[in-house]
Parts: C-alpha cells; sequence; structure tokens
C-alpha cells in the first residue's frame, strides 16, 4: 500500500487537529485519507483487549505513516460483557457501547493530547445494529464529545459536527457512503493507492459464537474479574470437569509455553514426563477427583503409543508429584469441552 493520502498541494488546509479511531479495515484508513487530504493533521488510536488483534492497526499506522496511540481496552470491554446496556449482537459482541465507549476513551485522549476532535471510519447503514441511524446517535449521546465526533465517510448524512461548523474541517470535502456496498470504499482505496487492506469480516473474538462459548463459561463459573483467566481462553482447548474445575490442554508448544507462564499460586500444573505430551494448567485449583479425571486427559493427548500408563508431574504452590496415569478414554471427556 502507498501512503497516497497526503495533503494534496495548494489546497487550503483548514488546520484542525484529529485524532482517528483506526482498526486497521479499510474505512478507518480512508477516513484518516480523507481528513489529511484536506490538511488536517491525524494522528490514529487503537484499543488493545483480549478480544481484538491490534497488530492490523499496527500495520496500516505504518502504511500511512500516521503516528498510533494504543489504549489498554481490557477492562471496558469486560465491563460491558457484564453488563452491555444496549445489549449484544449476534454472539457475546456488545458493539453499541463498545463503540461508544471507545469514543469516548479516545475523547479522553482528545483534550489530553490537544486535539480538537475524535473521527471515526463508521459508515451509516454498514452494519445492521451498531451502525444504523439511531445506533450511531446513541453512540454519539453515550460518547459525549459535545459535538466533537467526525464521521468523515458519511458526513453528509448527518448533521454537521463542531470542526466543520468551526472551520477546522471543510464540510463539502466530506462523503456521503451509506449502506452494506463495499464498491465506493474500494474505488477511494484504488485511488488513494491503496492495494491491500483486510476484508471486512470482524476480527473481534466476541462475534464469534466458538470462542464466546468459551468466554460465557468462564463469565458463568469464575468470573470475568480476573484478566488473566479471559486472556488464557487465547490458548488451547478448555475443558468444564465434572466436579466443576476448570482445565486447559496446550494444543502446540506456543500454548503449553503461555499455559506454564501463566500459572499462579493455587493453580496447578500437569505435563507428561515419558513421553512428548501437552501441558495442562487447572487455572483455580481442583478437587482430588477432578485432578485425576485431568491428569488422564493429559495422558491420552500424550504421544503414549501401545502404552497402558503415562507418567504425568503434577506441580502446584506446595510442591511437585509425579502419577503413572492410564490415558482417558477420547469419548469420556469430549464433552466435556467448551
Ligand atoms: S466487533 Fe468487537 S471490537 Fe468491534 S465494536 Fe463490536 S465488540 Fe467492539
Amino acid at each position: 500500500m502507498s501512503d497516497g493520502c497526503v495533503a494534496v498541494e495548494g489546497v487550503k488546509a483548514p488546520g484542525g487537529r484529529g485524532l482517528c479511531l483506526l482498526s486497521g479495515g479499510l474505512d478507518s484508513q480512508l477516513a484518516i485519507c480523507l481528513l489529511r487530504e484536506q490538511g488536517v493533521h491525524v494522528e490514529a488510536v487503537v484499543f488493545a483487549s483480549p478480544f481484538f488483534k491490534i497488530s492490523a492497526a499496527k500495520r496500516a499506522a505504518e502504511n500511512l505513516k500516521v503516528k498510533l496511540h494504543i489504549v489498554t481496552f481490557t477492562q471496558d470491554i469486560l465491563e460491558l460483557v457484564k453488563h452491555p446496556p444496549h445489549g449484544f449482537g449476534g454472539a457475546l459482541n456488545p458493539c453499541i457501547d463498545c463503540h461508544a465507549r471507545m469514543i469516548k476513551r479516545a475523547g479522553e485522549l482528545m483534550s489530553e493530547l490537544g486535539f480538537d476532535f475524535v473521527a471515526t471510519g463508521e459508515v451509516l447503514n454498514q452494519r445492521p445494529m451498531s451502525q444504523n441511524r439511531r445506533s450511531l446517535g446513541i453512540v454519539e449521546n453515550d460518547a459525549a464529545l459535545g459535538g466533537r465526533l467526525l464521521r468523515p465517510l458519511s458526513a453528509l448524512l448527518l448533521e454537521p459536527t463542531w470542526p466543520e461548523t468551526e472551520g477546522l474541517v471543510d464540510r463539502s470535502r466530506l462523503l456521503s457512503l451509506n449502506g452494506r456496498s463495499r464498491k465506493p470504499q474500494m474505488e477511494l482505496a484504488a485511488q488513494y493507492g491503496m492495494k491491500e487492506y483486510p476484508s471486512p469480516a470482524g476480527g473481534c473474538l466476541l462475534t464469534e459464537k466458538g470462542f464466546c462459548r468459551k468466554l460465557a463459561d468462564l463469565r458463568d463459573h469464575e468470573g470475568l474479574g480476573e484478566e488473566r483467566l479471559v486472556w488464557l481462553l487465547l490458548h488451547g482447548r478448555h475443558f468444564r470437569l465434572p466436579g466443576g474445575a476448570k482445565c486447559v490442554a496446550g494444543r502446540d508448544a506456543r500454548d503449553n509455553a503461555a499455559l506454564k507462564k501463566s500459572q499462579g499460586k493455587g493453580d496447578m500444573l500437569l505435563y507428561t514426563v515419558n513421553v512428548p505430551g501437552p501441558t495442562l494448567l487447572l487455572p483455580c485449583g481442583a478437587s482430588e477427583e477432578d485432578l485425576a479425571l485431568a491428569a488422564g486427559i493429559c495422558a491420552a493427548y500424550g504421544d503414549h503409543g501401545e502404552r497402558t500408563a503415562v507418567l504425568v508431574r503434577i506441580v502446584r504452590g506446595d510442591g511437585a508429584e509425579e502419577r503413572q496415569v492410564t490415558p482417558l478414554p477420547k469419548e469420556r471427556f469430549l464433552g466435556w469441552m467448551q
């Protein structure tokens, strides 16, 4: 991708300072380009949490040569997953409240760093739940930026905002995009010389039903108060054992290392000793019955070949022990997987 969206020479620069939400998707990149094209100084902000990778935003910021601010958003989004005032989308995605909160946090950064307004790549009616006219209004109200929220891609279909009425941004050079078609955005991208950009399909784990099953199980058992347990959802296979213990089994070396690193006081860590196999974490401990079942799962995923027993090491706060363990038949425990 080229950084084609620099200010056009000879065009009067209105001279505002905008802070633009950047997911790394095409729309947020275009919003930045549109503003920069008319001479606005733009920097970008992305919100980091376990549910949304920020690598696309980092890549886009690099390509656009725009300064990127990274805001930690985990507690914000967890609070909204627990109590979403405007409800969820198709899974555990509280999109309306999440947008409002991100814009609100961007507004705080705007004041702190001396920007004039916040901009987003939102397009009217592009997403049925979170970008219809009513939702955009709710987001604007809840974010409470007092007119300093600009949506350059659909601005001409919305009420003029403070940076437009104050002449910091030239409204006549903003757009009136509406609806789900991506064609106008793709044409604009071509004009700006953008060749690669991610597909619009999500990227947020809160929209994925498989991930949300694990998240809902955590919410309903241990709760969402401990960030470490939420980050753990990104690794391994997750089981709810019959006695109620949570059990995470690493799928590969990366998972195994992450589980080992995550072991806290009161947790139990299991791994095979005499054959290659997974690392398992019981992140909040377990009853003796559940521990025995977890050891059986650990042995089952080990490379046990013809062996009838596998040596499993159990490490916990008060020491370690090794046990000869019979692999548990998979049909016995696959139903416990989230
Ligand atoms: S898709 Fe995820 S990150 Fe995006 S607004 Fe919805 S909950 Fe927030």
